[in-house]
């Protein structure tokens, strides 16, 4: 096996000589769900408050779904290690997560999540001293002919920060880990909109698109200029939550980590929304740390490719646990091994998706896809071509490559029983979100 796979399996020796971490310390994950990378252009007050933070260029989602995403981030292990590759599933009890391991080494922990996917019944709430799963928001959606509609689906932005405030003045000890999740920019589009004002949901668009409505780019533009509204309401609702970090800074040195589990499609690559495909705006995401640990202590631009694996790997070695992982801690040396950036798995043909390091792998059945540099290769079990250019092959080596990785993937997930609550309650839940598969 090539090195490069080994270290893209999680493979490569893990160095387990962790060291107690007993000197104040407070780590604040937040994760901004379905914020596409470009959209940190409409935050200034985020921008403002990452004034001196490492800036990580290249960064990438596990997948382009919230709990995968999720379950990545709390793990520090790839999706077909987890086993949770699609909304609905629960996090194994076997892995422990970053709030568990941290709780053991002391560290007061508190999470509070701001949507369905992120419920306590599907695993994220283990390791949690405290864990907000309440949400204010009621759901009314048209999907597929029927009305779908509940209450405490997600809630917004002021919401969590109400809540992040409190629990920040209440955490006592030396040793505090909070997760924050914020859900505005997910559809619907149009949030903070006035009563009455139309927002727009995925479920609108997609079916304008299906139906080859001749108004679904005017749709798809209004959406996007919505989902821009939710993302600056976001960024000044995040602003009482920024001036605590900051004033608490002076007494308890505060490492900040802000990203998203995915981004979002306005129509580019064919896509609308996120989930079901690894485009690059699906898993392309905002990462940034504002804190202590950067070597040297300061601000500045990163270009090396990263993902949430690492982000997990980095809140661990902060905390003084550098047990296993699959990701590596972004502030120690090292030769930049590759990540791999994301994957799904879709049960429909049994396909996989894998974003590994810029490029995109696909597997379907027999079928074997491959872009790099955008440009699409297909082919069968024997052979891999260029799919613009069929003279061309990939080399044997390369191919070899590929097909060692999905058979370990499959392998891995087969070896996994990931539970599935398939309950009507649930399922009413996930597609009113928009989660159809
Ligand atoms: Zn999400």
């Amino acid at each position: 096996m090539r090195p490069a796979v080994a270290a893209l399996l999680g493979l490569a020796a893990a160095c387990g000589n962790a060291s107690p971490t007993r000197s104040p310390t407070r780590i604040v994950l937040i994760t901004i769900d379905t914020l596409r990378a470009d959209a940190l252009e409409q935050m200034p007050e985020t921008l403002a408050f990452a004034e001196h933070a490492i800036h990580f260029e290249e960064a990438f989602a596990a997948t382009a779904t919230t709990q995968p995403t999720h379950a990545s981030l709390f793990t520090g292990r790839h999706p077909w290690q987890h086993g949770v590759t699609r909304n609905g599933q629960v996090l194994a009890r076997s892995l422990p997560t970053v709030a568990e391991r941290l709780r053991e080494r002391g560290f007061e922990t508190v999470g509070i999540a701001a949507s369905f996917p992120m419920e306590r019944r599907f695993g994220f709430a283990r390791g949690f001293d405290r864990y907000h799963d309440t949400f204010r928001e009621r759901y009314v959606r048209e999907w597929e002919g029927e009305t779908l509609e509940g209450g405490g689906f997600y809630s917004l932005a002021d919401d969590i920060t109400a809540r992040a405030l409190d629990e920040l003045k209440r955490a006592e000890g030396d040793l505090q880990f909070f997760w924050f999740h914020f859900f505005d920019p997910h559809d619907p589009y149009g949030d903070r909109l006035e009563k009455g004002s139309a927002r727009i949901g995925i479920g609108e668009l997609l079916a304008a698109a299906a139906g080859q409505d001749p108004r679904a780019s005017d749709l798809v533009a209004r959406a996007k200029g919505l989902y821009e509204r939710d993302v600056q309401a976001l960024d000044r609702s995040l602003v009482p939550l920024f001036a605590a970090l900051d004033r608490d800074a002076e007494r308890i040195p505060t490492h900040v980590f802000f990203t998203a589990d995915h981004g979002e499609s306005f129509g580019e690559s064919g896509c609308l929304g996120h989930g079901k495909r690894l485009v690059r705006e699906q898993v392309e995401v905002p990462l940034f740390y504002v804190g202590p640990a950067a070597p040297g202590g300061r601000g500045g631009s990163r270009q090396d490719s990263c993902g949430s694996v690492d982000v997990a790997a980095t809140l661990l070695a902060i905390g003084g646990d550098r047990g296993p992982t699959s990701g590596r801690d972004l502030f120690a040396s090292s030769d930049n091994p590759p990540v791999a950036l994301g994957m799904r798995r879709t049960f429909v043909g049994n396909k996989f998706e894998l974003m590994l390091d810029g490029s995109r792998l696909a597997i379907e059945g027999e079928r074997f896809f491959f872009a790099g540099d955008g440009r699409l290769l297909s082919g069968n079990a024997d052979h891999l071509f260029l799919e613009d250019d069929p003279t061309r092959e990939l080399s044997g080596g390369t191919q070899l490559e590929i097909r060692e990785l999905f058979r370990t993937f499959q392998s891995c997930l087969e070896g996994l029983e990931t539970e599935e609550l398939t309950g009507h309650e649930v399922r009413e839940a996930l597609r009113a979100l928009g989660y159809t598969d």
